[in-house]
This record gives C-alpha cells, structure tokens and sequence, in this order.
C-alpha cells in the first residue's frame, strides 16, 4: 500500500461536528485544534517550553512562508537543517503559502500569471514569488504541512473579480501540485523523517477561493478537488465581508469538501467563530487573536473579551477569567495584570498571550471532549451564552 504523508482518522461525529485524531510525521493531533502562529519562527510572546506544556500543549504551529522567505532567507534555514531544527521546535508545523501576506501589501505588489512581484517590506528589494519559488521555500522550511500558492481576492470583490482571481488559485494550485511532486523526490524537504504507516514527506493542502461568491466557491472546490491534496483548507474569509456570509460560505463548502480529509479553515477566528465553524464541520484553525490582542491589552475570556486597560480592573482581585484553570489566572489579579500593561511591562504581554492561548486552546480540548460524550450542541448552547456576559 502507498504510503501517505497524513492520516485522518475520524472518531466521532455530531452533526456536522466531528473529531478525530491526524496523525503526522511529527505526532498526532486531536481536532478540532487551533495552531498558534509563529511568523518569524517565534510565537510571540512565549517560550515553546509553555506551548509544549500539559497546561497548553499545542501540538501544532504555524510559520509564515513570506516572513521566513525575506528573514533570515531559507540559507540560513538550510543550514541550520530545516525549520524545526532552526527554531528548536519538534513538534508539527504548517507553513502558509506566503499568498496572503503578499496579497496584504496592496498597491506595493504587482500580480502576474507567472506569480507575484512586490518590495521586500525588510529591505525594499524587488521580490518575486511564484508557486515554484513557495514550493522550494517550504521545502527549505521542511514544514510538515504546506500549504499552495493561492491568490485572495478581497471579500467585497465583484463576481468577475473573483472568478478571474479563483481561476488563477487554480492554475496555481495545480503548479503547486506539480512544484512539490518534483521537490519531494529530489529530496529538497529538510524536515523529512523516518515515520512508520507514513511516507515521511511533506503534506500539501489546496486552498478554496472564491470571495463571497457561493457558484465561484464551488468550483474551486471542484477543481481543488480534481488536482488533489492531503487537506482542503478555505482560504479568503475574514478580509472584510460580513460575519453572516463567512457562515453562510462555510455552510455551503464544507459539508462538500472530502469527508476523509482535514478542512482547515484559514485565519479565522474569534473564539465563538471557532466554534461555530466546528458546528460546521471545520477541523483545523489559525488566527493571530489570541497572540496579537494579548499584546495589546486584550483577553478572551469565557465571559466575553476583556480590555485590561480599562480602569474598572484596578483594584480588582479576580483574575482574567474565573473559570480559566491557567497559571496566570491561578497566580495574577485583573489589578496586577492591568498594572503592568500600564507600567509598559513586558510581563504584561506575556502573561496575556499566555492565558489568551490557554482559553482557545481550552476551548477546542472542550469541543473535542463533547463531540465525544454526544454533548457538543449543549457544550455550544452554554459557550455562547457566556460569551455576552461582559457586553463588550
Ligand atoms: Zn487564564
């Protein structure tokens, strides 16, 4: 039997909720899960030893192609025997496309069938990446999953827009397909390992395009489908349309992506949004929120978000969340947290990152547990009914 760079086994379902268990060359993954990003290498704001910790224990991180790509330079990487080694992290990680942070750029980027020119936003050199220039950067990284090149037309794009950018995700995709095929056999992927049931190489996943289109969002589905991957992630959505058609879009795509595979739905999101997009047969997640937000005086909380600069905590002796069991909020007062973040504290980034990353990580250990015991549309019913308990 050929062997696969991933298993996906599904164990229970509800719905369209389901859990399971994706096993990779680097270890197996409960999902649904959330996979912190570390751009440059570096979740920011906390150690790995922390991240590998019983308390959070993330079995997976993100690191970004386009960051990695201009800073140090896959040179660098290379010699340093890949990204894992480079950065002292063992366990799985996925690699973005560098795709969307080019699209990000804006007016500084210049998009053609051949790839995408911009200005390094390091050095302000002329760069040029392509679905084959991704590839071999993500082999260089040696990411366990890559994802392809695609193409993001912004959420309010016209449907003549969209069709045109979906087409060229498309072409792209299948580039990717055939990039990767090519640098997988001349043995370019650093992070390969000997792994039994697995083949020890990279994993691929295509992306769906399409903006807020639902015919647009199909056919990509389609023709991702036809050029096949390890994964089928959706790309595209939280770029500015309306929550309701992010919904209505995953409503749509996900019941008919491949039922044997992991759907990753990209970016996305808020704490509530996760679990929504489970309810909807999403697996995997990333988003920024919890790291970012943490740095700038926001925490998520089972009672709703809470903005640690405001007056209202200053001598406030609860901590963060009362129903969070993390070492920050068993150790630290609204009052001291909120003290340091004025004071300019560096601690007071740390700790926020800390506790944000326990309570999305807690939430989805909490959603695999009740697709398990049968329980996820009650578990769904009482998360969302906290969530509005702080009114912001
Ligand atoms: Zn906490």
């Amino acid at each position: 039997m050929k062997r696969l760079p991933l298993h996906f086994d599904i164990e229970a379902q509800q719905g369209e909720a389901r859990t399971g268990v994706l096993t990779t060359r680097r270890g197996l993954i409960e999902t649904p899960v959330f996979m912190p990003i570390g751009t440059a290498g570096t979740v920011k704001g906390i150690r790995f030893e922390e991240l590998e910790s019983s308390e959070l224990d993330a079995k997976i991180i993100l690191g970004n192609t386009y960051h990695l790509w201009l800073r140090p330079g896959i040179d660098v990487i290379r010699s340093a025997g890949g990204l894992h080694r480079f950065i002292g992290w063992d366990r799985a990680l996925l690699t973005d496309s560098g795709g969307f942070q080019v699209w990000s750029l804006g007016a500084l980027r210049k998009i053609t069938e051949d790839g995408t020119e911009f200005r390094s936003h390091v050095d302000g050199s002329l760069r040029f990446l392509s679905p084959e220039v991704s590839m071999e950067v993500q082999a260089a990284l040696g990411s366990d999953i890559v994802m392809v090149f695609d193409e993001c037309a912004p959420g309010e794009a016209s449907h003549a827009e969209a069709e045109r950018s979906m087409n060229l995700t498309a072409r792209w995709a299948k580039r990717s397909r055939t990039a990767f095929d090519q640098l997988q056999k001349t043995g370019a992927d650093t992070g390969q390992l000997e792994v039994d049931e697995l083949s020890g190489s990279q994993a691929l996943f295509g992306i769906i395009q399409g903006a807020s289109h639902l015919d647009l969002r199909r056919n990509s589905l389609e023709q991702t489908i036809n050029i096949g991957f390890d994964g089928y992630a959706i790309g595209g959505l939280s770029v500015g349309e309306e929550k309701s058609v992010m919904f209505e879009i995953i409503d749509e795509i996900a019941p008919r992506m491949p039922k044997e595979s992991p759907r990753y739905l990209m970016g996305v999101g808020t704490p509530e949004d996760l679990v929504e997009a489970v309810a909807r047969g999403i697996d995997m997640f990333d988003c920024v929120l919890p790291t970012r937000n943490g740095r700038t005086g926001q925490a998520f909380t089972s009672t709703g978000k809470l903005n640690i600069k405001n007056a209202q905590w200053a001598t406030d002796s609860r901590p963060l969340d009362e129903l969070c069991p993390c070492s920050v909020c068993r150790r630290h007062s609204r009052a001291y947290l909120r003290h340091l973040y004025m004071s300019g504290e560096m601690l007071a980034s740390i700790l926020l990152t800390h506790h944000n990353l326990a309570f999305f990580l807690d939430t989805m250990r909490g959603v695999r547990q009740s697709i398990r015991s049968g329980d996820f549309p009650t578990f769904r019913r009482e998360f969302t009914g906290r969530l509005g308990a702080n009114g912001e």
